[in-house]
């Protein structure tokens, strides 16, 4: 079974008024690891950061020594940045209503425009897309990776094949197992996860090869910024992510599982866009593609808020002075 079909379904599923989720987002300090799926728990100050944009603050910005007072120069804000990349992060961040920006003798100076609200999310849970487990590909070294640096709260494993107990004994004890029909949408809870210790020093696998491993040690304010990057990036990015097949035959709406995915009518799945469309593909009848408002399906099914009323205001505001 193709992962990409199974990874679009499953968040389709989980997706819900609860939580975010996005996908193949890095997860990882040193490293290259990058995570199937992201699901976040928001925290009590959500609301505050989903005021703000519905985009990702740029983490340098965040983590830069500005605040909502006096405005800063430019190049004290970011003294180790070249020039370029220091004005690069300093229009995006004004760009997501985080950062003013204003001249001063030729200087260019910089402000937060709203405090940063660090309690936004609480949970942030790692799941890893495995449908076939007899193809198990680095599924040990990227779990026991994910357990042992414990940026996730929890990692859990989601297949559609049968777990034995051979395969239940090569996995870390913390990971929990979830069973899913891509098809149906019905998810088993085989294992729950154990809690990883997030505020801890971590151990992160950098590089393996038969024999050895390279780790390096991971403290635990360095855990804390990764994970507060991860946040972000799945708040802006979310997880569909996907072009739409240019064919007659996409029906976002025809999987059980999810909506507003690229369902395809001749194969009866989801189907990937950039592996499975084209010309080559025996029921291909070319059409626009669909015209599916993701941002709005995003809005009304999860906790995220498109086009924040705070943002609009500061849009009106550029606009009037522009
Ligand atoms: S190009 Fe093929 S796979 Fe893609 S939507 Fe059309 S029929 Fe389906």
């Amino acid at each position: 079974m193709r992962e990409y079909r199974f990874e679009l379904a499953l968040c389709g599923t989980l997706e819900d008024g609860e939580r975010l989720l996005a996908r193949q987002l890095g997860a990882h300090v040193h490293g290259r690891r990058i995570a199937d799926v992201v699901a976040l728990d928001p925290g009590p100050e959500f609301e505050q950061r989903a005021a703000i944009t519905d985009g990702t603050i740029p983490p340098a910005a965040i983590e830069s020594p500005v605040g909502p007072g006096q405005a800063r120069p430019l190049r004290d804000v970011f003294p180790d940045r070249r020039p370029d990349e220091r004005h690069r992060i300093a229009d995006r961040a004004v760009e997501a209503g985080f950062f003013e920006s204003e001249r001063r003798h030729g200087d260019r100076y910089v402000r937060q425009v709203t405090r940063y609200p660090d309690a936004w999310f609480d949970r942030l849970v790692g799941i890893e897309n495995k449908p076939d487990l007899d193809r198990p590909g680095d599924l040990q070294t990227q779990l026991r990776t994910d357990v042992s640096l414990g940026l996730f709260d929890e990692v859990i494993l989601a297949t559609a094949s049968h777990v034995t107990g051979a395969h239940r004994n090569r996995l870390p004890e913390e990971v929990g197992i979830w069973r899913f029909d891509p098809d149906t949408g019905e998810r088993e809870v085989l294992k729950e996860p154990t809690s990883l210790s997030t505020d801890e020093w971590g151990l992160e696998v950098i590089e393996r090869e038969p024999g050895q491993a390279a780790v390096q040690p991971v403290d635990p304010a360095a855990k804390s910024r990764a994970r507060r990057r991860l946040a972000e990036r799945a708040h802006g990015k979310g997880w569909r992510t996907f072009a739409w097949p240019a064919c007659t035959r996409c029906d976002p709406d025809g999987a059980e599982a999810a909506p507003a995915v690229p369902y395809c009518a001749y194969h009866d799945r989801i189907v990937n866009p950039v592996e499975d469309c084209g010309e080559a593909c025996p029921g291909h009848e070319p059409a626009d593609p669909s015209a599916v408002d993701v941002e709005a399906v995003r809005d009304s099914r999860s906790i995220w808020v498109h086009d924040p009323a705070g943002r609009q205001r500061r849009q009106v505001g550029l606009d009037r002075f522009g």
